[in-house]
């Protein structure tokens, strides 16, 4: 008998069993992205290399150590899509979408690739749907976008998520702000982790995102780029947080939360388990006015989400359900349920009142 073969190590197949969940969670949130204004976006599974070393930044990990990068016949370099956000700002330009009214406003619901370790339980091709819109600067547009995620968890039953909010600054006051961090950084070399001081180096924001003990402590004392904020990125900050409280979405200020592109300009933003913590972020996004033109076209600001988990086929993490009808948590609503203001779980987000700013 012949040698048998395996799926390739870090990836699932999707039997038809597992068909329904997924096509109700892609059903659902294709009906909360079209309410809000939203059209679908396909691209190709694979862009040129530079695409992503350009959009998402040489420094960043995902471009360091996690590309599927091939050599394809005509000796060009190609990548299999890591992200989303790139893509999506390719085809912004590439077809003239700043042409078209502001903002444009894109969903997508596809693969991608990453080589993961197979410790880490996290999946080297994994799915992930999110929304992108640009060419609107305005902060209401970035409560707006976090409203369709927390509207979707809402919709879908998702429970316990709380939401972290944070400002990355932009060209202004970020620059200032890294010299700052990294001359702190410099000084306390002598107890941070290996890790730790190459990112000094090379991308001292992760260093917040380091779990060693040391490095933690050390994190406490640093300067925060949240009290760095030019005037215009706190009045954006601010601006955010208001629309938020209108929308009744409660949220958490987190000022740790750097996320791991290189794009994110002032609003950055995560759904996390209340239960499973940090590490257990969902879905997640922010601004990134400075992409578009970073990959060639006409400056244009932006802002999304992705949401999608590397370590659970679901697409949605093994994440607390509201149980549905008193059934199990595995099993599917006949008619999606859905909940009425007031009788929410108290850290849960908040849909907008029905009928509300919806869009088109
Ligand atoms: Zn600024
Ligand atoms: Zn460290």
């Amino acid at each position: 008998m012949a040698e048998k073969i395996s799926a390739p190590k870090g990836t699932y197949d999707i039997l038809p069993r597992d068909q329904p969940v997924r096509l109700w969670v892609e059903g659902r949130a294709a009906d909360v992205f079209r309410r809000y204004g939203y059209g679908r976006l396909d691209t190709p599974m694979f862009e040129e290399t530079r695409l992503f070393a350009r959009g998402v930044g040489e420094s960043t990990d995902i471009v360091r150590k996690e590309m599927y990068t091939f050599q394809d016949m005509g000796g060009r370099s190609m990548t299999l899509r890591p992200e989303g956000t790139a893509p999506a700002a390719r085809a912004y330009v590439e077809h003239g979408m700043h042409t078209w009214p502001q903002p444009v406003k894109l969903w997508y619901h596809w693969p991608m690739f990453r080589y993961e370790s197979p410790q880490s339980g996290r999946y080297r091709q994994h799915w992930q749907f999110g929304i992108e819109a640009f060419g609107s600067d305005s902060p209401v547009l970035d409560a707006e976008v976090i409203g369709v995620l927390a509207t979707l968890y809402d919709d879908i039953g998702l429970a316990q998520v709380e939401l972290r909010l944070n400002s990355m600054g932009c060209r202004e006051c970020r620059p200032d702000y890294v010299a700052r961090l990294r001359a702190f950084l410099e000084d306390r070399k002598g107890e941070l982790c290996k890790d730790c001081r190459e990112r000094a180096t090379l991308n001292p924001l992760r260093t917040f995102d380091c779990k060693v003990e040391g490095c933690r402590a050390v994190m406490e004392q640093a300067p925060r780029l949240i009290d760095w904020l030019c005037p215009a990125c706190a009045e954006h900050h601010a601006v955010v947080q208001r629309h938020l409280e209108l929308q009744g979405i409660a949220y958490l200020p987190d000022h740790r939360l750097v996320r791991g592109m290189d794009y994110y300009t002032r609003t950055t933003f995560e759904f996390q388990s209340a239960v499973l913590g940090a590490q257990s972020g969902v879905g997640g996004g922010g601004r990134y006015d400075d992409l578009v033109e970073t990959i060639g076209g006409p400056p244009t600001p932006g802002v999304g989400f992705r949401n999608g988990s590397r370590t659970h086929p679901s697409g949605i993490g093994a994440f607390p359900r509201r149980p549905a009808h008193g059934r199990g948590t595995d099993r599917l609503p006949s008619r999606p349920h859905r909940r009425g203001p007031g009788t929410g779980l108290p850290a849960g987000p908040r849909a907008p009142p029905a009928g509300g700013r919806g869009g088109a």
